[in-house]
C-alpha cells in the first residue's frame, strides 16, 4: 500500500503547488515570529495573528551537517544513510530569520545573501511508509 505524504509537524506550512510557512505578526510591535506564536515574544502582546511568509529570503548564515545529529530529538536517517545536508538561516521579506534544512550541501555553491525559495521534501518514511514531509530552502531559480 502507498503511503501518503504528512507533514513532520502540523501547521508549519501550507501544502499545494506554492507551499508558504505559517508565521504570526504582532498587531501590536510587528514583530515577526516563525513558527507561529499565540503572543509575542517580544512585547508580549496576546495578538499575535497567523500569516503566510514569502517563499524567498536571503541566505544570513549556512554550515553543513556532516554527521547525524543526536537522536532524539534527530529522527532522520542514520548511518550508511545519512547523506551531508545544509542548514542555514533564511532571512525572508518580514524580517524574521528561519532556520532550515538547504537543499544544497556542498559549500562551494553557498553564498551569503544569495535568494533562496521555499520548497518542501520528503525527509524519511515513518513506520507506517508515509512520506514525511518537511520544508527545506533551495537556490532561487
Ligand atoms: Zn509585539
Amino acid at each position: 500500500m502507498a503511503g501518503k505524504q504528512i507533514p513532520v509537524h502540523p501547521g508549519l506550512f501550507t501544502e499545494g503547488k506554492s507551499p508558504q510557512l505559517v508565521g504570526s505578526k504582532c498587531a501590536d510591535c510587528s514583530e515577526v515570529t516563525f513558527p507561529k506564536q499565540s503572543s509575542c515574544p517580544k512585547c508580549t502582546s496576546e495578538k499575535a495573528e497567523e500569516i503566510l511568509l514569502s517563499r524567498k529570503g536571503t541566505l544570513w548564515t549556512w554550515t553543513i551537517q556532516h554527521f547525524a545529529p543526536p537522536s532524539p530529538p534527530y529522527d532522520g536517517p542514520q548511518g550508511d544513510d545519512f547523506v551531508p545536508y545544509g542548514v542555514g538561516y533564511i532571512e525572508l521579506e518580514e524580517g524574521v530569520r528561519v532556520e532550515s534544512r538547504l537543499t544544497i550541501n556542498d559549500e562551494k555553491l553557498f553564498k551569503i545573501g544569495m535568494t533562496m525559495e521555499l520548497g518542501i521534501e520528503k525527509y524519511r518514511t515513518d513506520a507506517d511508509g508515509n512520506d514525511v514531509m518537511t520544508f527545506v530552502f533551495q537556490p532561487a531559480s
